[in-house]
């Protein structure tokens, strides 16, 4: 430490002196210091050489501002007079000097002319009284200082050393001086340090000394806080990229890498993109949670992901836009069928309906009829009529709520159910959806299908139809249902009392022959390439295909068999490698030659009158059909043996038909019977063709006809054929399908046809060039079919 080396003595003759002044940029130098400096300015060089070679102390003085030539406004009007220690010239024009701080001094004039500044001053004369007060501030100053190194650590310890030595030794202006040094930048701003060496008044410069340390402190506490906010944030950040790396990391580990990560990214995209119901959407974003965290390649995860895939590929807002012109609907129909004129008129009258509702509540289309017979393509021309899509789905053989409903996720492959399915292959929220055979489904343990079915049509409940699988709604009240059925009576009395029953019976023959030359055989010919120029298949060709290749009150298999001939005729065509190819003619004499030997005949008139022996007509699923019924007596014992696979109900009927003609002996018939007869003979009744199921009770009178004749012994007419169900009593009561039978007896050149006088209605709708080439006889009672039917 440097002692101060100015005698007071000294200090007052020097009191107002002349000295070289050597300007301070940003720094203070205080008394009792010692600093090294290297002056590299002309002018400051200047004044250090003179005070050198004159050996005379030196002002410093600390500027306002950076100035090569500072006026007496840009300096700080207290400065500190020093002497030079040790100098040093390095020859390049600057100095290097070591300088003491000896006393403060007052500027009182600065002189900026000749080769460097020069500044009359006053030595300030350093009171240095000490009172208990100046006792206090030190020991505060020194405490402070203590606070601020233990708190900052920015001042090594020794500096508190020193610092309490110079308090014990008890001098308040070295202390006040030596504490004031040490709060150069960066730990204190240079201008307070001038601040404190401005100060003459002791006590004042103790006092700042302890608020720049105190402030100093202050903003320490506040750095720190900052700090550790700014740290908080920063290892925040660095905490989530560290998790993140280690997801990735474990993700890795699992078997999913950069591509998984990236798939559920494009299923989240999908999802968002699939427009879902919120539920739906909650719903999926959840699995595909859960997704993320399981390994890619495990079983859960394809379920969920397959489960993910059902949601988004589900038309949740895709509806294709519904037009209902009834002209334009017309249009479409009378294009795409031929006849069907009562269906047609009731689907446009639904569609008129459909119209001015726009939401259907009504009940529910069914078109009941036998196969091929055009249920499926009369929906296709209504969906493209009203602007759907179409969408077919059977329900033949469905036994099981679930196939409907779906399977809950829990089974192994559980599935969405059928109306799901076929919506999501709809590809819309307002599709045509045609439930096929709904007469087919049958209930077991695993519950009514026909329930979940009721569920799915009725508009009151199917907004939001909730599908096992999915687990979410989905609104199906803008799908346009219809339903088909082979069979009214096999349809769930429940489901039935929902629908509208359209039936469409099957077609004639002529029928068949139309819609063979206008629909079926273009759409062959078409679809095998051909033209009419290569092809011709003429109205007798067709006719036989009608009558021995198919049997079918449809046109399913003659379409079939004309597609047939069309692909073998191709064949020929390509074979014969003519151009143009050569036209070939499908004839009634030919047509063997392309469908084989034929494969019906139809049951046929008897060629002559038989005894026991009547023609029936039956209603099939192919269509109407004669069939002869047989009945022989023999000694025996009274018995009824029934064969040729008849159904109860048929059997019964056999059964009422004995006991009338028994109860009605001798009243009925032209010839006596004995008493005796029934109990001596056995009566075996067979209806041929065997191999064919044969139910139903119309054949009642065609059986009492044959028993009667087999008892009596008189022939019946074999131009007559009879349908008609048999009451105990005798009467007949009516029965259905007339139009197939009607068009069966035809075929088997039948030309009488007896029918229950309650059927008479019926007759209007079979086509009138029938009509005209048979007679009907209308009876109510089986003594008119006995007077009509046997011979006399
Ligand atoms: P279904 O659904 O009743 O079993 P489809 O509708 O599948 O019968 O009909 C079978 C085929 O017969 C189809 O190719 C259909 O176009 C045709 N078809 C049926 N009825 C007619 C008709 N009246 N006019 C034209 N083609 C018909």
């Amino acid at each position: 430490m440097i002692k101060r080396n100015i005698s007071m003595e000294k200090q007052s003759k020097l009191k107002q002196i002349l000295l070289p002044v050597l300007p301070l940029p940003e720094q203070v130098i205080f008394p009792n210091m010692t600093r090294p400096l290297h002056v590299v300015r002309e002018r400051s060089v200047n004044a250090l050489k003179h005070a050198i070679e004159h050996n005379s102390e030196i002002l410093m003085l600390t500027m306002k501002q950076v100035f090569d030539n500072p006026s007496i406004d840009e300096f700080y009007e207290v400065g500190t007079v020093g002497r030079i220690l040790q100098s040093l010239d390095p020859k390049d024009g600057s100095i290097k000097v070591f300088v003491n701080g000896i006393i403060r001094a007052k500027v009182l004039k600065v002189f900026s002319d000749g080769d460097f500044s020069r500044a009359l001053i006053e030595l300030a004369s350093e009171k240095a009284d000490k009172d208990v007060e100046i006792q206090a501030l030190m020991n505060n100053v020194t405490s402070t200082l203590r606070e601020y190194v233990n708190t900052t650590k920015k001042l090594p310890p020794e500096t508190l050393e020193e610092v309490e030595e110079i308090l014990s030794q008890g001098d308040p202006v070295l202390l006040a001086d030596t504490v004031a040094r040490y709060l150069s930048p960066p730990i204190a701003d240079y201008r307070d340090q001038q601040e404190i060496l401005n100060m003459l008044d002791l006590k004042e410069r103790l006092e700042k000394i302890i608020e720049v340390i105190k402030y100093q402190i202050q903003i320490f506490g506040i750095e720190k806080e900052i700090d550790g906010r700014i740290q908080e944030q920063v290892s925040k950040q660095q905490k989530e990229f560290y998790l993140n790396e280690k997801i990735k990391a474990i993700q890795k580990e699992l078997g999913r890498d950069a591509q998984g990560l990236a798939d559920i990214e494009d299923l989240k995209k999908k999802i968002m993109d699939a427009k879902m119901s919120k539920e739906a959407e909650d719903k999926a974003l959840k699995e595909l949670e859960r997704l993320e965290q399981m390994p890619s390649m495990s079983a859960e995860a394809s379920v969920i992901r397959n489960y993910i895939d059902w949601l988004i590929s589900m038309p949740w807002a895709t509806i294709t836009e519904t037009k209902i012109d009834i002209d334009e609907a017309e249009r479409i129909l009378e294009e795409d069928h031929y006849g069907l004129a009562k269906p047609k008129e009731r689907i446009l009258e639904y569609l008129a309906v459909l119209k001015l509702v726009e939401k259907i509540k009504g009940p529910i289309l069914c078109f009941i009829g036998p196969p091929g017979v055009g249920k499926t393509s009369l929906a296709k021309s209504i969906a493209r009529a009203t602007g759907r899509n179409f969408i077919r789905v059977s329900l033949g053989g469905v036994r099981d709520e679930a196939e409907i409903r779906g399977h809950r996720r829990t089974y192994i492959g559980s599935m969405p159910g059928r109306v799901i399915q076929g919506i999501r292959k709809a590809k819309s929220r307002n599709p045509l959806f045609l439930f096929d055979e709904v007469d087919k489904m049958s209930m077991d343990f695993r519950g009514d299908p026909s329930a979940a079915l009721l569920e799915v049509l009725d508009p009151e409940q199917n907004h939001t139809f909730n599908d096992h699988y999915l687990d979410v709604d989905f609104d199906l009240s803008d799908v346009l249902f219809i339903t088909t059925a082979n069979y009214l009576n096999a349809i769930p009395p429940p489901l039935r009392d929902r629908m509208e029953i359209l039936e469409l019976p099957g077609y004639t023959e002529y029928e068949k022959q139309k819609i063979a030359e206008l629909f079926l055989i273009p759409k062959q010919l078409k679809a095998n390439g051909l033209t009419i120029e290569t092809l011709s298949i003429s109205k007798s060709a067709v006719a036989s295909i009608i009558t021995l290749y198919t049997r079918e009150a449809g046109v399913r298999n003659l379409e079939r068999e004309i597609a047939s001939v069309c692909r073998k005729v191709a064949k020929k065509v390509v074979q014969a490698k003519l151009d143009p190819p050569k036209k070939i003619h499908v004839t009634a004499k030919n047509i063997h030659d392309y469908l084989g030997i034929p494969r019906f005949t139809h049951g046929k008139a008897e060629e002559q009158d038989q005894i026991g022996v009547a023609t029936g007509l039956a209603y099939t699923e192919m269509g109407g059909d004669v069939l002869s019924i047989e009945v022989t007596t023999m000694d025996g014992t009274g018995s009824l043996v029934l064969t040729g696979k008849l159904g109860d109900i048929m059997q019964e009927s056999a059964k009422a038909a004995l006991s009338y003609i028994r109860s009605r002996n001798n009243e009925l018939l032209f010839t006596d019977v004995p008493k005796d007869f029934y109990s001596k003979h056995d009566i075996h009744v067979h209806v041929p063709e065997g191999a064919v199921p044969k139910d139903g009770p119309s054949a009642g009178i065609t059986v009492a006809t044959a028993m009667v004749s087999a008892f009596t012994g008189k022939p019946v007419r074999k131009d007559i054929a009879m349908t008609g169900e048999i009451t105990l009593r005798g009467r007949v009561l009516p029965i259905g399908g007339l139009k197939e039978k009607v068009l069966a007896a035809l075929r088997a050149d039948i030309t009488n046809i007896i029918i229950p006088r309650d059927n008479e209605k019926d007759l209007s709708e079979i086509p009138s060039e029938i009509r005209k080439k048979l007679s009907f006889h209308l009876v109510d009672n089986m003594d008119k079919v006995i007077e009509l039917a046997l011979k006399r």
